[in-house]
C-alpha cells in the first residue's frame, strides 16, 4: 500500500506543480498516470510545440515545461505510479481513500486532487480480430522500455509522429524494423519524415506503404504478421507489433466514482475545486465551473487554492501563514534548501 498526504491522479501540468505547492505546505504527494511518461498533453500530444501564454515564460516548448516542472517538485520527492490507471476508489472508516489501478497497485490517502485533464488516454486499437489475444504477448500500444525490443524484429504502425519518432529510434535497437502506414504520406514532422526516409534508404527501416496489418499470427505469442498491400497478402516474421495510432481519451472509470458529472467534467465549487464528496478534488482541464478556462495557468492556480484546503483537512486547527518563496525559501524533503542570498547591509559614511 502507498501511502502519501495528496494523492494525484494525472501527472499532467496541472497534477506536476501541485507537487510543487503541496511542497510548499510540507504534504507529500504521489502521481498516478495512465501514460507511460508525465506530462498529460503537453507531453503526449505536443513536446515540440512552444507555448506562448505561461506567465514569466514568452514562449516554452511543451516538452521543456513538463522537464521545467519536474524539476521545480523535484525536491519534494513525489512518488509516480505511471502506466498504470486509476479503477477505484473505497473511502475508509478514518476518512482516507484507496485508490486501486488496473494493475492492482494500491494507494491510500486523506486526499484525492484528480487531475485528469480530457481523462485517461485510451490507445487507438486497430479493428483485428484476435489482436486482444496477442496484448502484451508481443503486441504493445506504448514503447515504455525500449531495450525490450533489442535485436528483435519489430513492426510499427502508423503515420504520426509516434510511429515516425520510434521507428527512427529502434532503428539502432532492433535487429529489424518495419513501419507500415495505409498512406504514401505521413503526419509528423518534416525532419522525422526525412529521418525515416535516409534509414530507409541504408536499409536499416523497411518502409511498406499504402498497406494495412490485416491478420496476426502465432502459438502462445506473436510469430508473424500478414500485411495486405494494393489488395496482395504478404506474410512476415516478427517478435513484436506496435500499432501506433493515437490515443483517445476517455473520463473513464472516474466518471463512475459517484461524483457530479456535467457535460464529461466533474463539476467543483470555485472556492477551493472540491467536489461533491468531501477529501475529493478536481484540478484542471479535468473540471468544470461557471467562467471555467481549459488552460494550463488555470490549472496551475486551482491547483494552489486546493493545496490550501488540503492543509487545513489534514491539519485541523492549524493556521498556515502565506510566505513568500522569496523570504522563506524553500526547505526540500530530500534536506536541500534553497533561499535568496541574504541582503549586504553596508554603511555609509
Ligand atoms: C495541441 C494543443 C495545444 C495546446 N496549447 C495550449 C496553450 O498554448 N496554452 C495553454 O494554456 N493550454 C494549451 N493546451 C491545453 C493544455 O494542454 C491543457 O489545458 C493542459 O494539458 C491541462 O493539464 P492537466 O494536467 O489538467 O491535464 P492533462 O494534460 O490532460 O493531463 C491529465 C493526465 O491525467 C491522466 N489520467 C486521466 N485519468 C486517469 C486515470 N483514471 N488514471 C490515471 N491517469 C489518468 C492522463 O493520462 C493525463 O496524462 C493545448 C492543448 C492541445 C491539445
Amino acid at each position: 500500500m502507498i501511502k502519501t498526504d495528496i494523492l494525484i491522479i494525472g501527472a499532467g501540468p496541472t497534477g506536476l506543480f501541485t507537487v510543487f505547492e503541496a511542497g510548499l505546505l510540507k504534504l507529500k504527494c504521489h502521481l498516478i498516470d495512465a501514460l507511460p511518461q508525465p506530462g498529460g498533453q503537453c507531453s503526449e500530444i505536443y513536446p515540440k510545440k512552444p507555448i506562448y501564454d505561461i506567465p514569466g515564460f514568452p514562449e516554452v516548448l511543451a516538452g521543456d515545461l513538463t522537464t521545467n516542472l519536474l524539476e521545480q517538485g523535484k525536491q519534494f520527492e513525489p512518488g509516480f505510479t505511471m502506466g498504470e490507471r486509476a479503477e477505484t476508489i473505497e473511502k475508509q472508516e478514518d476518512g482516507s481513500f484507496i485508490v486501486t489501478t488496473n494493475k492492482g497497485t494500491q494507494h491510500q490517502a486523506p486526499i484525492v486532487a484528480i487531475a485528469g485533464g480530457l481523462g485517461s488516454f485510451e490507445p487507438r486499437k486497430p479493428k483485428i480480430e484476435n489482436i486482444a489475444y496477442y496484448e502484451e504477448k508481443g503486441v504493445e500500444y506504448f514503447i515504455k522500455d525500449p531495450e525490450v525490443y533489442r535485436d528483435k524484429k519489430v513492426v510499427i504502425s502508423g503515420g504520426g509522429d509516434s510511429a515516425l519518432d520510434w521507428s527512427v529510434f529502434l532503428a539502432n535497437v532492433a535487429s529489424e524494423v518495419t513501419l507500415i502506414h495505409r498512406r504514401n504520406e505521413f503526419r509528423g514532422a518534416l525532419d522525422s519524415v526525412e529521418k525515416v526516409q535516409e534509414l530507409k534508404k541504408l536499409g536499416k527501416i523497411n518502409l511498406i506503404t499504402p498497406a494495412e496489418v490485416t491478420a496476426l499470427h502465432g502459438n502462445n505469442k506473436l510469430e508473424g504478421i500478414t500485411v495486405t498491400k494494393d489488395g496482395e497478402k504478404i506474410l512476415l516474421e516478427t517478435d513484436h507489433f506496435i500499432p501506433l495510432f493515437g490515443l483517445s481519451p476517455k473520463l473513464g472509470p472516474i466518471g463512475d466514482w459517484g461524483l457530479e458529472i456535467v457535460k464529461n467534467a466533474i463539476k467543483v465549487d470555485t472556492l477551493d475545486y472540491q467536489t461533491n464528496i468531501p477529501g475529493i478534488f478536481a484540478i484542471g482541464d479535468v473540471n468544470t465551473y461557471e467562467g471555467k478556462l481549459k488552460l494550463i495557468l488555470c490549472g496551475f492556480h486551482e491547483a494552489t487554492l486546493m493545496c490550501q484546503s488540503a492543509y487545513k483537512i489534514i491539519n485541523p486547527g492549524k493556521k498556515y501563514v502565506l510566505k513568500y518563496t522569496t523570504v522563506s525559501g524553500i526547505d526540500g524533503f530530500d534536506g536541500t534548501r534553497k533561499e535568496a542570498p541574504k541582503a549586504v547591509v553596508q554603511s555609509i559614511n
